[in-house]
């Protein structure tokens, strides 16, 4: 078998981290302690420090999150492995001949696999709850600090999006553009929780081929280049478009709604964070997708790391 580098890395890291959920169950507490953080502790401020405040927050669960979660996908693929393999020895030993000469040592060497199999899902059951419900729990924390940004939003942008002109949210959240990056900057004009969930398994066989960037709805959507807008909304993708710029295409979906069409600067305002499409009942978010030369999406997050806070 060939492993590729990346294939080798997840190796490593799922024996890992399987290894350390074993070992040591203290170790397991400490890192899955939810890192609290609720909207109701942020204190009344000026929009500013206020939405500085949840950026700080949703940081602090966001770090927790993507550790767990690294945790999580290593624990799954384990206990899928293990699962598997009981399931292949309990078959093997229910079609063996259980008198037939020289099945005894095959018997045995399958009812030890079948122990040790059980042994070690039962080790790794209490782990794979509790990370369960930390993952609750982070994502509960998220919630309650979009709501706060959510506050904001509506006192300054005004329920609807884009109600009111975009002025007062900017001199709150100033952007930076770097016109030396890929990303000239962060899709999200406001608090938001970035993990890198490129490749994660979607329904239907599909892959995830962007980045989620969690936020409150009608957060303002900015331009990462500068380019051509284009709306294309679709099942899927909800309000969705694309920015098409000199160096390949991004996808935006899920938009509560459009700002702008046609030629725009990077930095420029685009639409408004939402849930539409399959978002539909989730946390609003935007995903995103880059696609270099106008090819297959890649990986965004390095870029969007450069860029967004
Ligand atoms: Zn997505």
């Amino acid at each position: 078998m060939i492993l590729t580098g990346v294939e080798l890395r997840l190796r490593l890291l799922r024996s890992t981290v399987v290894a350390v959920l074993l070992v040591s169950q203290v170790t397991v507490a400490a890192w899955l302690a939810p890192t609290l953080a609720s909207g109701s502790v942020i204190p009344a401020a000026p929009p500013g420090p206020r939405l500085t405040t949840i950026q700080r927050g949703l940081e602090r669960v966001t770090a927790g999150v993507r550790v767990r979660t690294a945790m999580w996908m290593a624990l799954v693929q384990t206990v899928h492995g293990r699962q598997d393999d009981l399931r292949h020895a309990t078959a093997t030993m229910r079609q063996t001949p259980k008198h037939a000469p020289g099945t005894a040592a095959t018997l045995r060497q399958l009812r030890a696999r079948v122990r040790t199999d059980q042994h070690v899902l039962n080790r790794l059951l209490p782990s794979w709850l509790a990370i369960k419900a930390s993952l609750h729990a982070d994502y509960r924390a998220i919630k309650a600090l979009l709501r706060a940004s959510r506050r904001v939003v509506k006192a300054t942008l005004g329920g609807g999006p884009g109600e009111r002109p975009s002025a007062p949210w900017f001199a709150a959240w100033p952007v930076t553009v770097h016109a030396d990056r890929t990303l000239q900057v962060c899709p999200v004009a406001g608090p938001i929780s970035l993990t890198d969930s490129f490749g994660a398994p979607r329904p239907g066989g599909r892959f995830h081929e962007g980045n989620d960037l969690l936020a409150a709805r009608g957060t303002p959507e900015l331009a990462v280049q500068p380019g051509v807008v284009v709306p294309d909304p679709n099942t899927l993708g909800g309000n969705a478009l694309i920015l098409r710029s000199a160096t390949g295409y991004s996808y935006y979906a899920h938009l509560s709604a459009y700002a702008r069409s046609g030629f725009v600067p990077a930095g420029a305002v685009i639409g408004y964070v939402g849930a539409s499409g399959d978002a539909k009942g989730l946390i609003p978010h935007l995903h995103y997708e880059w696609h270099p030369a106008g090819g297959p999406a890649v990986d965004p997050f390095p870029f969007l790391q450069s860029v967004c806070p």
